[in-house]
């Protein structure tokens, strides 16, 4: 079955500690003790989400242009291996300013089409929107230059998270990344309904990262459906950071059955232990059948942040691809 990843965080110092452990022929960092640590230790929710972003097993002097296009190329190839033939990938605002950024990122992407021919991937900058106004302004500036070369949108993420957030800066910046020709995404709604109505009722905003707990409330899944919002749903992220109780909770049915559009995506792969082919096959163990879960696809191609010259092509193939394979 085709697959696409519409949710990939690019991790910057766990894929460099994997790609340098390659190279010196040592062990990478134990992810899977880590995570039973946090499972054990930490309360679910956003208290284990702080601390996704509090290791770095490989420090920053070491993430030289080479060592950069090699590490986007590790999370693409793996990406593809897994079956995915469209993957977007989000950076941080230090990788957004890094001089020549779309270019590394194209280098390593051409690299993987080279060995996985029709994998097409895409680049997303992550804006904060609790950073100093100067910063926001620099960065999504940069977005706004970045689009001409390629850099295919942006992905909000506001605090507070759990509770209802101002979003006034949001709203200028998300008119000022869509004018540039930018699709947006947000974060919302992974551990509580907070700011799931607000994000959905957005101009400009076409997708939104978890809303997990918009099954909470009806309301919400009639919103997202009536906004045509494409939801990226990430199983095993819920599952490590506690989103959700167990799989049996998970609410992606309830989502497809409330005629929500949704997409898979594997949010921080290499500390979750996951890629795209098992994200694949927990809907399935969820009981979604084949035909939902090709529409995941099709829905991943439809609200891909890509060019439409590109986007028609994989929509194209999935035509084209005979109905179960
Ligand atoms: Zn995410």
């Amino acid at each position: 079955m085709l697959k696409a990843d519409l949710h990939m965080h690019q991790e910057w110092s766990p894929r460099l500690d994997r790609v340098l452990a390659r190279r010196h022929g040592r062990r990478p960092f134990d992810w899977k003790t880590w995570r039973r640590a946090l499972i054990a230790e930490v309360p679910p929710g956003l208290a284990r989400l702080q601390r996704l972003s509090r290791v770095f097993p490989a420090p920053a002097e070491a993430d030289t242009d080479e060592a950069f296009v090699e590490r986007v190329a590790d999370a693409l190839d793996e990406s593809a291996a897994a079956g995915s033939c469209y993957t977007e990938m989000r950076f941080g605002s230090d990788t957004i300013l890094r001089p020549g950024f779309m270019a590394l990122f194209r280098r390593a992407e051409q690299r993987v089409h080279a060995r996985h021919p029709g994998f097409r991937a895409e680049a997303l900058a992550g804006l904060l929107l609790w950073h100093e106004p100067d910063r926001l302004d620099r960065v999504l500036e940069e977005c706004r230059r970045a689009a001409s070369d390629g850099l295919a949108g942006v992905d909000l993420l506001n605090v507070p998270y759990n509770t209802e957030a101002d979003w006034h800066a949001g709203r200028t910046v998300i008119s000022a990344a869509a004018e540039a020709g930018l699709g947006v995404t947000v974060h919302a709604g992974e551990f509580s309904v907070a700011n799931i109505a607000a994000v959905a009722g957005m101009e400009g905003v076409t997708r939104v990262g978890h809303a997990t707990h918009a099954t909470d409330e009806p309301w919400l899944l009639d919103l997202l459906a009536a906004r045509d919002i494409t939801v990226e749903v990430c199983v095993t992220a819920n599952l490590v950071l506690g989103a959700v109780g167990g799989l049996v909770d998970h609410p992606l049915r309830r989502m497809v059955d409330a005629g929500v559009k949704v997409a898979l995506g594997t949010d921080n792969p290499v500390q979750f232990g996951t890629d795209i082919a098992h994200e694949y096959e927990l809907a399935e163990r969820l009981g979604l059948s084949d035909k939902e879960i090709a529409e995941f696809t099709r829905c991943g191609f439809a609200a891909a942040f890509t060019s439409p010259q590109r986007r028609a092509e994989l929509l194209r193939r999935f035509d084209a691809a005979p109905a179960m394979v």
